[in-house]
């Protein structure tokens, strides 16, 4: 049995990691949830927004699920939970797949999580604010030879995107960028981050494995989202040990208890997990791919479906794909003679 964390957080969080719980459970047995708290609420309550023993129980965990959590502007000492559990979780590489249901292609970016301008290096010093930003070579080496290994899985190559034209820096990533794909075999195109928005607006899909630092990474898979409803949008974060699943977007307030919310964003979340644990995602990516090519979706997709419409549409689509291939099976060992199958 594999051990998953859930932190369903509020707003739409637990929505729709529900119905990602419900799809998991509907393809495999092999894992047990156990369920944390964390947020705004546990911060009022205990002064931190997630407990340090329950903490302690997630690092054992293997994977983490996590719905989304509002971060409040003006609650003073309030630190963003993702926040603390990327950093808490050593969560260094942060991978974000666009879907096109249509045709099966994907924007994928891999972005450094660590360091960059947000390794919280800085100062104020007499009216001078500076912020560090810091690329190590351990860095650089881990994000890229994540970066490599995802383009090698999907039998593609890398895209560095950057600004080594001006910045000390990303020349130095660029170099390390460049070995470590030589190492794995792995091509290398580069873009600078400027002209590079706008393929990412024009021309999106064909661009293998986008790898840049933090702040770029983090512009960059926010532009990606423009292809699609921000709903769908699935992402992982990845450690050493753990890695931590979610959906792009955020509690989303403004519909949360209407059960409307968009769980493909979630559900694709929980099947890059099911990957990582080396369960194999694909049915789920397969069968919601075909829900969304033929079923009711919900509003935020031009729909009028619920969640649960959606959720349980996409069961009976990966429940229709397990018949479908017992089926097949029972007819290449003759069970079922070909000239009968599939009449009526
Ligand atoms: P937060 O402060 O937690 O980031 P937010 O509302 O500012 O919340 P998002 O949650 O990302 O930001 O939502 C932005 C918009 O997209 C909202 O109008 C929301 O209704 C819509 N949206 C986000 N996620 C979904 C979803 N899963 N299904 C449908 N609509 C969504």
């Amino acid at each position: 049995m594999y051990r998953v964390a859930v932190i369903k957080g509020d707003g739409i969080g637990p929505e729709v990691i529900d119905a990602a719980i419900e799809v998991v459970n509907a393809v495999t047995g092999r894992i047990s949830f156990e369920y944390y708290e964390g947020g705004v609420e546990t911060f009022k309550r205990h002064g931190v927004p997630v407990l340090e023993e329950d903490l302690e129980e997630i690092r054992k965990s293997d994977a983490v699920l996590f719905g989304a959590t509002t971060t409040p502007f003006d609650l003073p000492g309030y630190r963003s939970l993702i926040l603390t559990l990327r950093r808490e979780l050593g969560l260094y590489a942060n991978l974000r797949v666009i879907p096109d249901f249509n045709d099966g292609r994907e924007i994928v970016i891999v972005r450094e999580n660590s360091e960059g301008l947000y390794s919280g290096i800085g100062s104020v010093v007499e009216g001078r604010a500076v912020d560090v930003r810091l690329i190590t070579r351990e860095g650089a080496e881990r994000i890229a030879r994540f970066a490599a290994g995802e383009a090698l899985r999907r039998g593609t190559f890398l895209t560095f995107v950057h600004k080594a034209n001006v910045l000390i820096g990303d020349r130095f990533f660029r170099r390390v960028v460049f070995d470590v794909a030589g190492e794995y075999g792995v091509d290398v195109k580069e873009a600078i981050v400027d002209s590079f928005t706008i393929k990412l607006v024009r021309d999106p899909w064909s661009h293998g494995v986008i790898l840049s630092e933090n702040l770029f990474g983090d512009i960059l898979s926010d532009l990606a989202t423009v292809h699609t409803s921000l709903g769908v949008v699935p992402s992982g974060n990845y450690g050493e040990d753990i890695a931590l699943f979610e959906p792009v977007h955020g509690s989303a307030p403004d519909i949360a208890g209407r059960g409307i919310a968009n769980p493909i964003g979630a559900i694709l979340s929980a099947s890059m997990m099911l990957d990582y644990l080396g369960l194999d995602g694909s049915p789920v990516r397969e069968a919601t791919r075909r829900y969304v090519l033929r079923g009711n979706l919900t509003p935020d997709m031009g729909g009028t479906a619920t969640t649960g419409e959606v959720t349980r549409g996409i069961i009976s689509e990966l429940i229709g794909a397990i018949e479908e291939e017992l089926w097949v099976e029972e007819i290449r060992v003759g069970r079922i003679p070909t000239d009968i199958s599939r009449v009526g």
